[in-house]
């Protein structure tokens, strides 16, 4: 997967994401990281990229110019034009399903907003997906953008050593993951399940199963109605006070 961000703050975006997971997939080369810096491209000698709003208001605006110029010189070198996901608030809101269908692609374009946002007229031309994390307002779309190759590039094959940690992962079948515990056993009085402890693995994965479903009923009960349940699911549902209708 190779991901290609067109920004204002390169190091914001390399920085975050040479790290950890992310960090080993990169220098393992599963994953690549390109970054443009629009400013690059600016075309003034002051290397401004913004300007005033048209019709007044507050803030500036990015220009379309810049963008334009760095985009093109980005796809002549892909060779190709890939998706183009803009990261805005006003987008369709980012989660795993989407995580899971953009892990498909090859390579990724992300275009990151500042100020008070984008000229539209370059957005009408390059973007082809408006994209956003959730119901607030940012600063900048470099945030947005490492959250979503994050969450992408978990979902690369090899990325994660162990497939099973993304399988098992909330979201993953429209569940919330069951609750985790590591060593000691015991801390400040609370010990672990006694299940966890017996070696049993039919009886590990039956409370792991009704852990997750009793989370996701608790926390996010939105999530039930799509997630795809057995009969033993459903019993235990009915046990704990979940009637599918609710
Ligand atoms: N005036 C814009 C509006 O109301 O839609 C918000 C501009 S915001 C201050 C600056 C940039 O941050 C946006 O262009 C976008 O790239 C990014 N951004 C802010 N919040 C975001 C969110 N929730 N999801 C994705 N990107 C966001």
């Amino acid at each position: 997967m190779n991901f290609h961000v067109l920004t204002l703050f390169p190091d914001m975006i390399t920085g975050g994401l040479n790290h950890s997971i992310t960090g080993r997939a990169l220098k393992n080369e599963q994953i690549s990281l390109e970054t443009v810096d629009i400013r690059d491209y600016s075309c003034n000698k002051s290397a401004r990229v913004d300007d005033y709003p048209y019709g007044g208001g507050a803030g500036m605006v990015m220009q379309a110019e810049p963008i334009y110029l760095a985009y093109e010189d980005m796809i002549s070198r892909i060779g190709r034009k890939p998706r183009l996901i803009y990261v805005t608030p006003q987008g369709k809101v980012f989660n795993q399903t989407m995580a899971e269908e953009l892990a498909r692609e090859t390579d990724l374009v992300f275009l990151c907003g500042h100020y008070e946002g984008v000229d539209e007229r370059i957005l009408e031309e390059i973007v082809t997906d408006h994209v956003s994390i959730g119901d607030y307002v940012l600063t900048g779309g470099e945030l947005p953008v490492m959250v979503m190759i994050d969450a992408i590039s978990r979902l690369v094959p090899g990325v994660l050593n162990n497939q099973e940690s993304a399988e098992f992962d909330s979201f993953y079948d429209n569940l919330l993951e069951y609750p985790q515990y590591t060593r000691p056993v015991e801390f400040h009085g609370k010990t672990v399940p006694e299940v966890l402890l017996s070696g049993h693995h039919a009886r590990i994965d039956r409370w792991r199963r009704d852990q997750s479903l009793k989370r996701t009923l608790e926390r996010r009960p939105d999530l039930l109605k799509d997630a795809v349940l057995s009969k033993e699911d459903l019993a235990y549902l009915a046990k704990i006070g979940y009637r599918p209708e609710d």
